[in-house]
Order: C-alpha cells, then structure tokens, then sequence
C-alpha cells in the first residue's frame, strides 16, 4: 500500500507502463500446472470441482459439482432458488456455446409491476426485493441439467448426492458470510425458515461455527432421484410457489420491518413453462484475439464487447497508464449509455451486431478527449447529439458468484450465477433448505431513457437485463483466457478492467484479479476502492475525471489463463470477499 500512495504523488506524464502496482497475491488464490483448473470464491467448491477433474470429469462435471456445492457454502449468492450465465468451449467442435439460465417473470407481468397500484409511484428498492414480487423463475436447476446433459459426462445426480453430503457435515462460518448475514439480518428475521438456518439464537452466527443444512441436503437428494420435474413441475415446486405466493412471514420477527411483505403472482405454468434458452454468444475482436460473452438477457457481452471495441480504436499505443485508465473509464461510459438505451432481454439481433460493430465504436471512440474527461452521463448512440440522460438506472444488486474450470481436454467454462441481492429475497423455502432470488428487482421499476423507451421495463415471462459477463478469450481459435465477477452492473466494469490489466496495463493474470479497481458506469462520479483513488485519483481528476463515494471493494473475480504447452494459471480473488480459491490437478506436467 506504500507504493500505492507514492504512486499517488506521481505526476502523469512520468508514470510509466512499468509504475502500475502489482498487488501482492495471496496464497491458494493462484494455482499453475496441468491437467485441468479450477477457481471459484470458496474452497470447498473448489475442491468439489478439482475431485471431479482429478477422477476424469470434464470441465462441465466439474463446474456443475462445484455450483452444487456452492449452493449449500455460498447460499446468499449462489442456488437453486437462482439464475445465471453458462459459457462453455467446446474444445472437439471448437466453438463457444452458452446457457442463458437466467429467472423470468410471471405471464401477468405489466410494466407497472413494480408501480404501488395505491400510491402510483415505484416501490422502493428494499421494498420491492423483500418480497414474493421480485422472485423469478429460477432457472439455476435447469441449467446444470442442461449442461450435464449436452456436455458432461456425469449424471447432475451425483453432483446433488456430493453436494448434499456437505449440507449435512456442514461447513464453517467464517467473517465474510457473517458479515453476509449480518447486513441482512433484519430481513432474514422476518422469516422462521430463514431465521432457524442463519440466525441461530436470534444473532448471526459467530466465527467458526458449523452449518449445516439438513432440508437442503434432502431436497437435492429429492431432486437427485427423481429428476429436475420435481422442481419444475412437483412437490419443490408446490413449496416454492406457496412461499412466493404467501410469504411465510414470522408470528414473531425478530425486529420490525419498514414494509408489508408483498405475496408474489407466480404460478405454476409459470414454473412448469421455464426453460434455458442457448444465444448464440457475442463476439467482439480486441488486437487479434476473439471475445466471447453473454448475450441478452444479459447485457455483459455486448457491453464488454463495445467498450473493448471502443479502446481498440482509441490511440492508447503508446499511453501512459493513467491515459490508458482515461480511456478505460471513458470507454466504459460510452458502452454503459448505449446499454441503458439500447440493451434488454428483447433487444434485435441486428442491434446488438450493430453495438458491436467497429463501426458503432468508431463513432464511440471520437467522442473521446486525450485530455480531457466527458462530462458525465455521457448520452446513449454514435452522434453524441442526443440528448443526455439525466436519470440513471437503479442499480442495487452486488452479490453474485463465479466460477471458472477448464480440464485436460481443453474445454473451458464460465459460469457467473446469483440470487440478484447476497440473500436474494430474504426467504428460505420452508423444509426444502433454499433461498429464493429477487432477480425481477433487476428490471427497471419506470422508464429511465426519457421520451424513448426504456428496453428493461417488465413485461410477460420476461427476464431482466443482467450485467453477468461471464467471458472466454480465444487466441488463434484456442482458449487464452476466461474470466468472470460478480458485482452487479460492476460485473461488466470488472471484466472489462481485468482484460484490460492483462491485456494493455502490463499485468499477469493474478495481479490484473487483485488490481485496484474502478467504475464508470455513466454516472457523474467514478466508484473506485479506496487503493484505486490513492494511486490515480489525482492524475485522473486532474484530466477531469469525478470520483463519487469509495466503495470498499469491486468484485471477487475468477480467471483461467492458457499458458504454454497445455498449462493452465487458476486465479481466484486473493483478498476481496474473504479470498478464492483456485487449483489445478498437478502442479508439474
Ligand atoms: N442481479 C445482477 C445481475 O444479474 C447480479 C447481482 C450481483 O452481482 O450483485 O446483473
């Protein structure tokens, strides 16, 4: 952190390409060898994953192991009460596929769903998540057995009866999931089955302590046995919906609660009707290597596609880093107004092609000053003469998780999935052990683009805009690297940041994860971590740049580099959210 601050002091003209800090890594965040990788936030997981490569699995067995277990360790973030994004290389057919798993909204969805009929105006955040209304069709299930299906070679039954083991051994609570719980102890006091797991004695639970999950473990043995139906179409299903139907509010919460908690319209063709869909990937080309990412209804691939776009045609040869930054930031912008505008669960085909034209970037990419920053919010299409949009699209959600695993064949995937808020809903299923999402609080409650539509509103069975960016890298056709994060609409700015470190800052993959980090989402002010203002806060501001409030950390990220001769560099998170943890099957060839 001393070389951060005397960076800091250092004028922009002299810092130089080889000044960028090098975070120190932390041990078991990195791992290098062959034979198949894995990282995801949690070290358990991670070894469900690593045990599956290590007995033959594929990367896709692996990965399903691994979001199983993540289930019962992570369950604020991760389960099959969730949605997410699977990218998958095939490494026989040579070609990225991908999974769109992401929840949707009841057929009786109106724009107005999230408008209070009594008052006319948008239901506050908190309001709006703690309830049965935000609750999605969760389509967490349905993608491991779609991805087991198409391209594993194990059963997702044994990765339920793996994973139900550890729900009921238990696994122990360390300072970040009591923090998880903590933050979120007023809403999980509202609910008994929530309470019993995660408030035990009324508190979070202390340091150390074990959890276990017992309903959990016999859901996913339920489930094991008697197939995905039992969720989609059967008796998990019934208990789901009478959950969000009837939010099994306590007799007795453990403190007040600002709001009523609202019954949600799910049914039961709603449930019975999910199914994942298979987008076709983006494809952006950023200096010879090709970049693929998630398409609608995740907004990650074309907003990471266009801002790498944007800095490919910018004059950042020869920049110093904190020009190099300048851009990073601007082009982020850019790319965060044409998804306000432009980026929904419906967009046309034809506009995402057209967002992620080097075309479309050109016309971005001069709109930005060397020396100057753009005052924000910077407006949405290439003229630069629309008008600008005032208002910015609620963003809450910061919780998320994300995995990455490649095995010895050389297929890769990126899987990012989440509840939407650590905790989702506040619900746990009564007797089945899982939390429910409150995905749908990722649609815009109103209009946020003025006079033209806003491509996020609600609507029938549809899925909200996410920001999940779960991407993979191909260099001459082959893998070269893959990466992912959570973080709500950070999601997009920490990829995007992380390829940029490894790509044009001069960082390895380990130090690009641990970097400092910063978001221009087109908003007035930048979100940084603290570490990032310290180090390019004054050269930045001095270009024009404008900070807002810190945020004490940006995205616990996951990254498989390609190396060499067949090896692999698995990186996890070394320090945000209590660490990673990655591994690879041997160490040496
Ligand atoms: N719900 C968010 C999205 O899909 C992710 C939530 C988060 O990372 O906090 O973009």
């Amino acid at each position: 952190m001393r070389l951060l601050s005397a960076l800091a002091a250092v004028s922009l003209t002299t810092l130089s390409l080889t000044a960028v800090s090098a975070p120190a890594v932390a041990a078991g965040s990195t791992a290098q060898g062959y034979g198949g990788a894995i990282a995801t936030v949690d070290a358990t997981a991670t070894a469900a994953g690593l045990e599956v490569l290590r007995r033959g699995g594929n990367a896709v067995d692996a990965a399903v192991a691994a979001a199983a277990t993540l289930g019962v360790t992570e369950p604020f973030a991760s389960g099959i009460g969730g949605g997410g994004f699977f990218v998958y290389y095939d490494a026989r057919k040579r070609q990225v596929f991908t999974i769109d798993g992401r929840e949707a909204g009841p057929a009786t969805m109106t724009p107005d769903y999230f408008v209070n009929p009594g008052t006319g105006q948008p239901y506050g955040f908190d309001e709006a998540r703690v309830s049965g209304l935000s609750v999605g069709v969760p389509g967490t299930l349905a993608t491991w057995e779609a991805a087991s299906r198409q391209w594993g070679t194990r059963s997702l039954g044994r990765a339920l009866t793996d994973a139900a083991e550890v729900a009921d051994r238990g696994y122990a609570v360390d300072a970040e999931f009591r923090r998880q719980v903590t933050e979120n102890a007023a809403a999980f006091g509202q609910f008994d089955a929530t309470r019993a797991l995660y408030l035990p004695g009324g508190a979070p639970p202390a340091v150390g302590t074990t959890i276990r999950n017992p309903d959990l473990a016999a859901t996913y043995r339920e489930i094991a046995r008697k197939g995905t139906a039992v969720f989609y179409r059967g008796a998990v299903g019934a208990d789901l919906l009478r959950t969000v139907r009837r939010p099994p509010v306590s007799a007795s919460p453990s403190s007040p609660w600002a709001y009523p908690i609202r019954p949600g319209v799910l049914t039961a063709s709603d449930l019975a009707g999910y199914q994942v869909r298979h987008p076709a990937p983006t494809r952006s080309d950023y200096k010879g290597l090709s970049v693929y990412g998630m398409s609608t209804p995740s907004s990650g691939g074309v907003a990471v596609g266009e801002a790498l776009n944007i800095l490919e045609a910018s004059p950042i040869t020869s920049a110093s880093t904190v020009e190099k930054l300048h851009y990073y930031l601007e082009a982020s912008a850019l790319s965060f107004a044409d998804r306000g505008r432009y980026v929904g669960a419906y967009t046309p085909q034809s506009r995402l092609r057209e967002l992620l034209s080097d075309r479309w970037a050109e016309q971005r990419a001069c709109q930005i000053s060397p020396d100057r920053a753009l005052v924000k919010p910077v407006a949405p299409g290439p003229s630069g003469c629309a008008p600008a949009v005032a208002r910015q699209t609620p963003d809450n959600g910061m919780s998320t998780t994300n995995l990455t695993v490649a095995d010895k064949w050389g297929n890769v995937v990126e899987y990012t999935l989440t509840l939407e808020q650590f905790g989702g809903n506040g619900m746990v299923v009564p007797g089945r052990g899982f939390m429910l999402n409150n995905e749908l609080t990722d649609f815009n409650f109103t209009g946020t683009q003025g006079a033209f539509d806003d491509p996020n509103l609600p609507g029938p069975s549809k899925r909200p805009r996410s920001s999940m960016s779960p991407t993979i890298v191909l260099k001459d056709g082959k893998p070269f690297l893959a990466a992912g994060a959570p973080g709500g609409s950070t999601i997009i700015t920490t990829v995007l940041q992380i390829l940029y470190g490894r790509l044009e800052l001069g960082l390895t993959l380990p130090q690009a994860v641990a970097a400092p980090r910063a978001a221009q989402r087109n908003t007035a002010g930048i979100q940084a971590e603290p570490a990032f203002r310290a180090t390019y806060g004054p050269a930045l501001t001095a270009l024009g740049h404008v900070f807002g409030a810190d945020a004490p950390e940006i995205g616990a990220a996951t990254a498989i580099e390609f190396t060499r001769k067949g090896g692999q560099l698995a990186v996890a998170e070394p320090v945000r959210r209590g660490s990673g943890s990655a591994a690879v099957v041997r160490p040496a060839r």
